[in-house]
C-alpha cells in the first residue's frame, strides 16, 4: 500500500531491538484518514472471504480494527490483556510473549463474544515474531471457530512471524512488509 509505505517513509522511525515507532499516525496520535484507506485496503485484500467478526488485541490494534470494521460491517472484540471482574469467569485465555516489552502476559476474551464456527478476521498493528496472532489464534481455535485471515499493516519480515503463522495454515495480507532496518534505514521488499 503505497500511501502507508510513503508515511512510514517520512514519519516512522527505527528505534534499538529492531522496534520501528510509528507513533505520530498509527500508535498514539491516529491519523484517521489514513485509517480509512488502510480499512478499505484490507476489505478489498480479503474480498470474497466469509467475515463475521474482527478480533484484535489492546491497545493498538483497537483503533485500526474498529476504523476496518465499517468496511466489513462486523463486530470488533478486542482481547484484554489483564483480567478484570468485568469479564466475570468464563474467559478463553491465551499466554502472548511480547516482542516489544520482552515478557509474557495473559489475553483474555469473554466466552460469549466468539462463537463457535464464527469466521474470524484477526487484525494487528505489526507483525514481528507472531506471538500476538497466535495468542488470538489459540482464542479462536478454543471456541472452535474458523480464522479467515490474518490482516496486519506493518510486517517486519525479517522477525520470520509469518513463517509461524502460515505453518498454521493462516492466509496473511500485509500492507507493508518491511525487508530490513539497518542502519536506520527502512527498506521494504
Ligand atoms: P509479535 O507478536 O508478532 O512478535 O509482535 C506484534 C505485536 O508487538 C504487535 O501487537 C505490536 O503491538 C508489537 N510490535 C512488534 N513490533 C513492533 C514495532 O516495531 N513497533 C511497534 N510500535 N510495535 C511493535
Amino acid at each position: 500500500m503505497e500511501l502507508l509505505k510513503q508515511r512510514i517513509l517520512k514519519d516512522g522511525s527505527v528505534k534499538e531491538g529492531g522496534i520501528l515507532k510509528v507513533d505520530s499516525f498509527l500508535n498514539h496520535q491516529i491519523d484517521i484518514k489514513l485509517l480509512n484507506e488502510i480499512g478499505k485496503e484490507f476489505k478489498k485484500r480479503f474480498d470474497g472471504k466469509k467475515i463475521e467478526k474482527i478480533l484484535t488485541i489492546e491497545s493498538s490494534g483497537i483503533a485500526i480494527a474498529c476504523i476496518s470494521a465499517q468496511y466489513f460491517n462486523v463486530p470488533v472484540v478486542f482481547a484484554k490483556k489483564s483480567m478484570s471482574l468485568n469479564l466475570g469467569k468464563d474467559v478463553y485465555t491465551s499466554k502472548v510473549v511480547s516482542f516489544t516489552k520482552n515478557k509474557t502476559y495473559n489475553i483474555y476474551v469473554c466466552k460469549k463474544y466468539i462463537k463457535k464456527d464464527e469466521k474470524i478476521l484477526i487484525i494487528d498493528d505489526f507483525l514481528a515474531r507472531g506471538q500476538a496472532a497466535l495468542g488470538l489464534l489459540d482464542i479462536i481455535n478454543q471456541a472452535g471457530a474458523v480464522l479467515s485471515g490474518i490482516g496486519i499493516v506493518i510486517e517486519k519480515e525479517f522477525q520470520k512471524g509469518r513463517r509461524v503463522l502460515e505453518e498454521k495454515g493462516a492466509h496473511i495480507e500485509s500492507l507493508a512488509i518491511v525487508k530490513s532496518m539497518e542502519d536506520g534505514q527502512v527498506v521494504f521488499r
